[in-house]
């Protein structure tokens, strides 16, 4: 059977103006900033007293593999689905980066018949908040730069320079540069380099700051680097924030989408998910918890990393906490866990799938028993996946207690979202006591020791002389009372990309500790993390093209 291709479904979408997908949630003339015909930004400061009511839900998965999970998809057809019953619902995604769009995973707005739309406007500039987050991250580059060509009161050591330049592409060529050369008036030589904009310590401020004059306050906090004598020089050092603050006025302002099915959707706010908590803005949950009485949202890669940032970083800085969480699993991947090579994971496998449940129940293990939450397993229905796969699945996890239900929302939209909305909707119902995995006052070791060993379920965690020493460091500057972003692969519940399923008997080797003081998390790194990632071979760039009339092909 041909299936018709992501863009070929959302092209012939019939669109409803932006209007009137906001007057189904109540948002006004006054509030909404059209962006052309079906894009807009919402004003939060005229929704500044409204009472958040709407139930939080929260998509995640199994660890990611090669085999494909479908969390957008599975959060954009849940959102349908709950539409189609009849509730008030708002979906709130990430912006996808132009990154991925051009380079191997293409763009991020759900597929098949889940998705939201205009899907190239929200892949490619859409309202612009990438640009302006790589504008100011640049500024504070040059500025700094230049308070070092003008004199360097601040006594800044070029060789401990954090702050690193950014633009939202794959381009391992500025990964490492040499800039400030050609003499005295072209500044002063040294060593830099390059981020992806959506790896930038702005794009995780951006998502993380409740109002302007908070966005205001993390910016002014970020450090930058540090002088000779080892104190942090800080944005505020260089009087950037204000600036900074004023090129990303409208950025901070939540996009307004729809659905194929014409379901609310913001799209808004994109960091990465490894440096970065991987979820989008606070701004635009927090709007939509207000004008939704339902609200789902995705957060990045599996559960050990996405969920647990979303509930330790979002949720504490936001106040939310969720009504029930959402485990996204495919036959496919859990064939993989099941050590199936990929090339036979389209052929029907049971005894492969059997061997793959363990990472699906440790995730929804953790969700409920760690974090207190109502948690129900989602199917996500492949067209290759035989009755037999999907029923076993379904047995397993009702033998065992767990909530499951099949979703075919990517083959029929809304409608085959229905068993999981109805699943969801009475979680909703269910008291709940959600707890974080550890409290932000707890010392950096114990907190990073509780991630590994409750949600990775590790034997433990080995800091390195270098990790020890960094601690000691932003202890003493005070910077130890954050909450802690895992940077670790995604692949696996431990740090090595290799062991599947659901790992025992291993430890966690925290390399280094960094402070992302304006975002408000300490990063701890468990490995070489890509800041800047590279095109493939062949890049999706080249399948991409536009006719004579404006249509574009080739995005996926
Ligand atoms: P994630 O959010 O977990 O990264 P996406 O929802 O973006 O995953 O899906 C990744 C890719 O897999 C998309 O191209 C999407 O069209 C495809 N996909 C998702 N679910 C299905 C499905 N049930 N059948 C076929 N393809 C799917
Ligand atoms: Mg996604």
């Amino acid at each position: 059977m041909e299936y018709k291709s992501d863009i070929e479904i959302a092209q012939e979408a019939k669109m409803l103006p932006i209007r009137e997908i906001a007057e189904k949630i109540g948002i006004g003339e006054e509030t909404l900033e059209p962006y052309g015909r079906t894009k807009a930004k919402v004003d939060i400061n005229h929704l500044k007293d409204q009472p958040r009511n709407g139930k939080l839900i929260l998509v995640t998965a199994i660890n990611p593999t090669p085999a494909g999970e479908g969390k957008t998809t599975t959060s954009v057809g849940l959102s349908d689905a709950l539409s189609k019953l009849g509730k008030k619902t708002v979906l709130c995604l990430r912006e996808p980066s132009l990154g991925p769009v051009f380079g191997v995973k293409g763009g991020a707005a759900g597929g098949g018949y889940s998705q939201v739309v205009p899907m190239e406007d929200i892949n490619l500039h859409f309202t612009g908040d990438f640009h302006a987050i790589g504008a100011a991250n640049n500024l504070l580059a040059a500025m700094l730069d230049n308070h070092i060509q003008q004199g360097n009161v601040l006594d800044i050591d070029t060789r401990q320079i954090v702050w690193r330049r950014a633009v939202d592409m794959n381009d391992r060529q500025l990964r490492n540069i040499v800039c400030g050369l050609g003499g005295k008036a072209n500044g002063v030589p040294r060593e830099d380099g390059f981020d992806i904009t959506v790896a930038s310590e702005i794009m995780a401020v951006l998502c993380l700051s409740t109002s302007l004059k908070d966005l205001k306050e993390r910016l002014a906090r970020m450090v930058i680097a540090y002088t000779r004598d080892g104190k942090p020089v800080t944005a505020s050092d260089l009087r950037a924030e204000g600036a900074m603050t004023a090129l990303l006025k409208d950025a901070l302002k939540p996009n307004l989408v729809q659905t194929l099915e014409h379901t609310p959707a913001f799209i808004h706010g994109g960091p990465f998910a490894n440096i970065a908590h991987g979820c989008n803005s606070i701004s635009a949950t927090e709007t939509a918890l207000k004008l939704g009485d339902y609200v789902v949202t995705e957060a990045g890669f599996g559960a050990d990393l996405g969920a647990e940032k979303f509930l330790d970083i979002k949720c504490r800085a936001g106040g939310f906490a969720p009504n029930a969480v959402v485990v996204v699993a495919t036959v496919r991947a859990l064939k993989h866990h099941g050590g199936v090579p990929k090339a036979e994971l389209n052929n029907e496998n049971l005894e492969g799938l059997e061997k793959g449940l363990p990472n699906l129940l440790q995730h929804v293990e953790n969700i409920t028993k760690v974090f207190g939450l109502p948690c129900v397993v989602a199917i996500n229905a492949f067209p290759m996946d035989t009755k037999a796969e999907l029923n076993l699945v379904e047995e397993r996890c009702k033998a065992l207690g767990v909530n499951v239900a099949l979703s075919e929302v990517w083959a029929k939209g809304g409608a085959g979202g229905k068993a999981l909305a109805e699943e969801v909707l009475k979680l909703c119902d269910q008291p709940s006591q959600f707890t974080y995995c550890y409290e932000a006052e707890d010392s950096i070791a114990d907190k990073i020791n509780a991630i590994a060993t409750k949600i990775y379920h590790a034997d433990g965690v080995a800091f390195t002389a270098g990790a020890k020493k960094q601690m000691d460091k932003l202890a003493a500057l005070g910077y130890d009372k954050l909450p802690i972003c895992m940077a670790k692969t995604q692949y696996s519940f431990s740090d090595d990309a290799s062991l599947l399923g659901s790992p025992r008997d291993f430890t966690v080797t925290v390399r280094n500790v960094k402070v992302s003081a304006g975002a408000g998390f300490i990063v701890a790194l468990t490995g070489d993390i890509m800041t800047m990632p590279g095109l493939p071979k062949v890049p999706s760039a080249e399948k991409i093209d536009v006719d004579e009339n404006g249509m574009i092909s080739g995005l996926f």
